[in-house]
Order: C-alpha cells, then structure tokens, then sequence
C-alpha cells in the first residue's frame, strides 16, 4: 500500500541520497551551465570542465553511487517516498528517526524539508515536514496503532552558534542538560499537541516566522543555524517514538573559519564542529555505538537518542547545485555524503 514498506533491518538504517536541484533563472542569466548529471539509479557525475570558457567539452569527470539521487524533475513526494516515507512506521514502532538535508545555502535544503517558501509558494509544493505529518496521521488511524492511544506532539528549534533557541516559544534559549543516566535533557522545550496535519503546518509557520524574525539577514541567518523540526509520539505521557527532521546550516559555513570577522568566525568553526561530528555519529550508528561521539557538539547531543537506540534509523538527503560555479561545493557535499554511508 501506499504506506508501506520493508522493515528496516540493520543494512537499512542508513540511507543515503542526493537530489540535484534545477539550474534557475539568475545562474543561466550568468552564463552558468549544467555539469550534473543523474545517467541511472543512484548514480550522480559531476563534469568538470577544465577551463570556465569550454563550454562544450567536458574533460573530466567524477561518479558517485547512493541509495537514490534525484535528478531536477524529482518533485518532493518522490523524494520523500524514498527517504523519510519508509521511517515513518518505525517511529510507531517506538524507534528514533532522523532525516537531514545537507548541503551549499541555495542547493534546496529548505525547498526540501520545508517546502517553497519564495513569495508565492508559501510552503506549497509541501516539504517532508508536511509529508511526514500526513502520513503521521494515517499511520495514528490503523487500527493496531489506535488501540495504543498515542498522541502527537510538534517541536521545533534550531541550534545557532552552539547555542538552542525555542522555535515555538520566541526563541527561549533552552539548556541541554544530561542526567547522571545519560539522557539528554533540552530543557523548557515547548511540545505542542497537535491533532491534525493543518496543526503541524501552523506549528511549522509559526517556528520559521520565529527563526528569522529579528534577524537583521533572514537568509544569513538559516544558512548559519540548523532547524530541527520534531514530530513526537507519546504513550500515556510517555515518550514512544520520535522523528526529528532536520535542515542543517549551509556546508559552506565551515569554511567561514578564515574570515576577518570574529563572530563568523566563530560561527564558522561551530558549524563545521557539529558536521564533522554528524557525520562520525551516523558512521557509528552502522558500527560501533560505543563511539558514537554525540559530545563532541550541541547539534549531536539534542540527537542522541538517534543515534544510540536500538531502533534507530537516519536518512540524508544531500542536496547539490547543478551550475559549473557551483562545482567545488558540490563535490564537498558529495564527498561528504560518500563519506557517511
Ligand atoms: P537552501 O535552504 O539549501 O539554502 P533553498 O531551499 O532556499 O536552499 O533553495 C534555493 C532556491 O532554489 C529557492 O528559491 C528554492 O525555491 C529553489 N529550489 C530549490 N530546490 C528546488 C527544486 N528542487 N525545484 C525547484 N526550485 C528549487
Ligand atoms: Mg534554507
């Protein structure tokens, strides 16, 4: 059926995927061309032309493998058929998902998870936040998980120069506490009841109204901060099941660690901190769970239960420019795809 989909077993808690997005109206107004293509399943080729002037050459070429890559003509239902879609049933059989998009600011992160929110848009085509709601709300229906009277929560925060801010609750600076247990605790952070999908999306609204309002750079700013939208399922109070979607800060923020400005700076080498951190947390989810280094930054330690539960299952979503200037990122985010599966 339309919800189904195989149980994911040990080889399946990590998947890995890539959507090239379309070259737009500004880059070919800058004479930047294409050089990504998507030839068969899974498959992504970067063409490098030697020189910027070759337009009609391409000299050299890389070749990445996934789960999936998504060529320009992927709409986000396909997307999330194939990514956050297949997790949804774990979370209701108690387990921790995460889904991320990573990559370069302008690559479709927040197209992705969020949805369009240029002018007109507003959301629509809906994002995997909307997506995974939806079909939250069916899975709440079936009969063998009505019995279990579960209800839904929405949470939503973001993690800005190592430091959390309530997306929910005007962005209160919420502490990450862990107990003497080794739970981690985000103290204060505001869980909304929500009992169907137009709750979700009015949560979602809100938390993004909330995340760049104030902000003297609305655009700067979610490329600097990670967004982590959560959908929690709790029995009688207690926690169920949970996943937590996410739309990273840009990758390119990493390398902000040369500027002359301190707080760049310093935000750069934040940023770059919690995705190398990411990056070995997924690896050990498929490995070695007593090294999965969860301290080693707040964006790790908000999801540890992710990454330590016996029932945890992570998909990324790379997401990639298709234009020759955008080149070098690309391959960034492809090595760093390559590098997490
Ligand atoms: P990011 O969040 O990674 O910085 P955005 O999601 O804001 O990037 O995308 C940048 C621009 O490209 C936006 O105007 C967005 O609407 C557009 N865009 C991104 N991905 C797609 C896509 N797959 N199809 C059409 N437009 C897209
Ligand atoms: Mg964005």
């Amino acid at each position: 059926g339309a919800l189904g989909g195989p149980e994911p077993g040990p080889q399946h808690r990590i998947r890995v995927c890539v959507r090239k997005r379309p070259l737009n109206p500004r880059e070919a107004g800058l004479q930047d061309f294409d050089v990504v293509t998507v030839p068969c399943w899974g498959v992504v080729v970067v063409h490098e032309a030697r020189q910027r002037l070759d337009l009609s050459r391409y000299l050299e070429s890389q070749t990445f493998r996934f789960d999936h890559a998504f060529d320009e003509s992927a709409p986000n239902e396909l997307v999330y058929r194939h990514t956050a879609q297949p997790l949804v049933e774990s979370v209701f059989r108690g387990g921790m998902a995460t889904c991320f998009a990573y990559g370069q600011t302008g690559s479709g992160k927040t197209y992705t998870m969020v949805g369009d929110l240029s002018a007109k848009g507003q959301g629509c085509p809906k994002g995997i936040y909307t997506l995974v709601a939806q079909d939250v709300f069916c899975w709440v229906r079936e009969p063998s998980y009505q019995q279990l009277e579960l209800q839904v929560y929405g949470a939503f925060f973001e993690i800005y120069g190592g430091k959390v801010y309530d997306l929910l609750n005007w962005r209160n600076r919420l502490k990450v506490l862990e107990d003497g247990k080794q739970q981690i605790q985000v103290v204060g952070l505001q869980e909304e009841e929500v009992s169907c999908v137009e709750d979700v999306m009015k949560l979602i609204e809100m938390g993004n109204r909330c995340r760049t309002s104030g902000q003297t750079s609305a655009n700067t700013h979610s490329s600097r901060s990670h967004a982590i939208f959560q959908i929690i399922l709790r029995k009688r109070g207690k926690l169920h099941g949970k996943f937590s979607l996410i739309d990273l800060a840009g990758n390119e923020r990493g390398a902000d660690t040369g500027s002359a400005d301190r707080r760049t700076r310093l935000e750069g080498a934040e940023i770059n901190k919690s995705l190398l951190a990411l990056k070995e947390c997924i690896r050990a989810l498929g490995r070695n769970k007593a090294h999965t280094p969860f301290r080693a930054s707040k964006l790790t330690q908000v999801l540890r239960d992710s990454f330590i539960g016996e029932n945890s299952c992570t998909c990324m979503i790379a997401t990639i420019s298709p234009g020759m200037r955008s080149c070098e990122h690309t391959l960034n985010t492809l090595r760093y795809a390559n590098r997490v599966k």
